[in-house]
This record gives structure tokens, sequence and C-alpha cells, in this order.
């Protein structure tokens, strides 16, 4: 395959945009560096790259990419927007329509608000929270990622639960200090927290299904013991469903376990593959939110035609009979198809699959929590990453991403993914 445009390209982008990227991790930093590949165009579950590579996709955009690249229903939808003015600084039925049908999904929201990305909808929802509870500090779990806003860009320390370090330059020490980091599935160490900092504590936020140190489930009983722990403490659940909501089940990740939260942040899938983000919750606290009450959030594009229509699109499709019954079916195939891969070429991996995303760990061991994927081997990705790529196979760029089906994939497409494995791994293991 021949890469040259996309090269070129990159060194034209280099000059002009930070890092040549838009976004840190659309570079080729964890996986040994390079020139990112220019997409020009989707199908389905195909992009063509500047080159004239045809890759079959699974980055999905990141995830919202669920009913493929161009679906025509969607399409429609955002030219229909487009034609109509796009924009007007007034309410529109719209908004109507995709609140009715997000709260006739995800039934913990009473009343939503959109906005633009999921940082934003994360970022008010911590706002909110602590609006209604008079509280500061926050808790959130290791490895988690929920957008780039200061509060969330805060390490652990070293303990089982410690006061954050700020993980960006530019983020005030004093913003890190009101940020408490847990490690994922450890329901004694959220205790330990809530019995040090609980009468301070305004939320935690939780991602139900962690989807940002590959897709990691919660441990049987752990969301319960998180809900009834914060709530016994006067604090509030926020979870952070950007990348979930929609994406296993029509609805939310709560709604697989059973376990509400008292808020809920969306993103990604919701908008169709056009900016967006939405929080919602229970009435008495979303009722903090301007203009009823104290707490301010707003935005120029909140809530436009555009992105509106391509969400209810979005949504319309993924309501239809089979849908999640399909990419788990394919997702199936996947996994196992890469597992007897593996054990064909004595490659260690692991893979972490809930229905149609999965992450393929480089090492043996159990991925329930950040400490655990940090420890897989990111060498042996990068390479796999750049062998996937080679074939046409376009996955994300980091070890610690998931793999999307969208809708649109075949179980040719499946095949022919998992014959790259093979010679990826064949290819690793010569070495
Ligand atoms: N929360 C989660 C769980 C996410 O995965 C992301 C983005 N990857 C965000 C929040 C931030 O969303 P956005 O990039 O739309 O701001």
């Amino acid at each position: 395959m021949n890469f040259s445009k996309s090269e070129e390209l990159h060194k034209e982008a280099l000059e002009h945009i930070v890092g040549g990227v838009n976004s840190p991790s659309r570079a080729y930093k964890a996986v040994g560096g390079g020139s990112p590949v220019y997409m020009e165009r989707g199908d389905g579950a195909y992009f063509y790259d500047v080159d004239g590579n045809k890759y079959i996709d699974y980055l999905a955009a990141y995830g919202p990419i669920i009913t493929g690249f161009n679906h025509p229903h969607i399409a429609e939808a955002i030219k229909n927007a487009a034609t109509n003015g796009v924009l007007y600084g007034t309410p529109t039925r719209l908004e109507n329509k995709f609140a009715k049908m997000l709260k006739e999904a995800i039934p913990s929201l009473e009343k939503v608000r959109f906005n633009n990305s999921g940082t934003e909808a994360v970022m008010t929802t911590v706002r909110v929270a602590r609006a209604y509870t008079g509280r500061t500090k926050i808790i959130k779990f290791a490895g988690s990622y929920h957008g780039h806003f200061d509060a969330v860009l805060v390490q652990a320390g070293s303990g089982p639960s410690t006061l954050g370090t700020p993980d960006s330059a530019g983020v005030p020490k004093s913003t890190a200090e009101d940020v408490i980091t847990v490690p994922f599935n450890d329901l004694d160490a959220y205790k330990e927290a809530l019995d040090k900092w609980g009468d301070q504590i305004a939320a935690v936020l939780v991602e139900p299904i962690v989807g940002n140190f590959g897709i990691v489930e919660p441990h049987e009983g752990f969301l319960q013991g998180v809900n009834d722990l914060t709530h016994e403490a006067g604090a509030l659940v926020i979870y952070d469903e950007v990348i979930t909501a929609f994406r296993f089940t029509y609805g939310s990740a709560q709604q697989l376990y059973g376990v509400e939260p008292d808020m809920t942040a969306m993103g990604k899938i919701i908008g169709g593959g056009l900016p967006i983000g939405a929080y919602g919750g229970r009435k008495e606290i979303m009722e903090q939110v301007a203009p009823l009450g104290p707490a301010y959030q707003a935005g120029t594009m909140a809530g436009n035609p555009a992105s509106m229509a391509a969400g209810i699109a979005c949504l319309e499709v993924l309501a239809q009979d089979g849908v999640y019954e399909k990419l788990d079916r394919l997702g199936e195939r996947l996994e196992k198809g890469i597992l007897e891969e593996a054990a064909k070429h004595g490659i260690s991996i692991t893979v972490n699959r809930l229905r149609g995303a999965l992450t393929v760990f480089f090492g043996e061991e159990t991925i329930t929590n950040y400490e655990q994927a940090e420890a897989t081997d990111g060498e042996a990705f990068g390479r796999f990453f750049k062998l996937m790529l080679k074939q046409g196979i376009n996955l994300a760029p980091s070890k610690y991403e998931a793999w999307f089906l969208t809708t649109e994939h075949t179980e040719a497409d499946i095949d022919q993914t998992i014959d790259a494995v093979g010679h990826a791994f064949e290819e690793m293991a010569a070495k």
C-alpha cells in the first residue's frame, strides 16, 4: 500500500495545525509514530484514503459511526437541515422530538439539555451536581476519560484512593485537589474514599462500561455498590455514557445493569456523526440549570437543527429490529476468529468484548482496571496496528481503544479482517 499523499498532507498539516492534528489521539504517537492516514470518503463499513486505498473501518470515528458512513437515512436528514437554513438561534420542533426520543429510550432522563460535545455534557453535569449539593469534590475512576475540561484531566497518585494531580499543563493544582481518583471495579477503595471525603463529595463520574482503557465491564454488583455508597454519602451519581449510550442496546448501559444514576452525559452516537452532547437526569437536579436555576450553561450551537436531525435519524435506524443482535453476532465472530489466530501463532492476547465492541490487549492477564490495561504490551499493539493498516484494516491508533462494529459490516468483512489478523500475528511471531 502506498501512503505518499497522506504523508505529503501530514507534512503540510504540521506547518499549520498543532501537531498536524485537531485531536491528539489522531496522531500515531501511541503506535510508534508516522503519518496518519488522510481519509477522503466513507461509505458503509469502508473508507477510502487520499492515495486511493480502501479500508474496512473499526474506528467508527471513536464511536459515533454505529450505522456506518453515509447512511442514506442520516445523510438525507443532514441534507434537509442544510437546505433549511442551518442555524437559527431559536428553539425548533426537532429539539422537542429528540428530547422525547432520548427520554423514552433512557427512563432516568426526566429532563434533558443538548450541547455540542461529550466534554461539554460531562462538564455541565459536574457543575450542576456541585450546584445541587453545595459541595465541590468529585470522584472519578482511574483511566476513565471524561473529556478535556480541567477537573477531569487529573491523574491518580499512588495510593488506592488519592487526591489527584494535574494530568495536563495548565490545569491548576487547586482544581486537581478537588478530584479523587479510585481504581475501577474496586468497591473497597471507593468506600475508603467516601469514608475519607464523603461529606465533601458532590458527585462520582462513572463510565458504566469503560471504553477508555479498552472495553471493560463492571464487576457484578459494582455499579449498584457505587450507587448505594454514593447516595449514603449524600452525593450524586453521574454516568458518562458518551460512548455507551446506544452502543450496546437501544438506550444506555444503565439499562443493561439495571442501575439508575442521578444524571447522565451523552454524545457521539446520538449525533449521527455531527457534533453533539446531551445531559439529563432527575427533574429537581436538572432544574438547577438556567433559566430555571442558578447553574449556568449555554451554547450558540446547542441543539442545532443539523445535529438534531442527524441524531433523530440515527436513533430511528438503531430502533429497528435486530440491530443490536446483529452487532453482537458480528462481534462474537470477530472475537472468536482473533482468538483462534492468536492460538495458531502463539501470540498472547486477551479480548474484552461486549456485543459490537471489543478491545484486543497484548498480554495474558484479565483486564478489569486501568493498571492492568496499562501493563499490556503497547509496542506489540503498535506493530499490530501498522500491519493491519497495511492490509486495509483501520483500527484506533492506541492500545486503549475499542474496535467498533457498525450495522454495515458484513460477515465477509469480518472474515477478511480475521485473515488479516492471522497474517499480522504470523509476522509478529516470526520476529
Ligand atoms: N466521555 C467519554 C466516556 C468519552 O469517551 C469522550 C470522548 N472520547 C468524552 C467524554 C469527550 O467527548 P468529546 O470528545 O465529544 O468532547
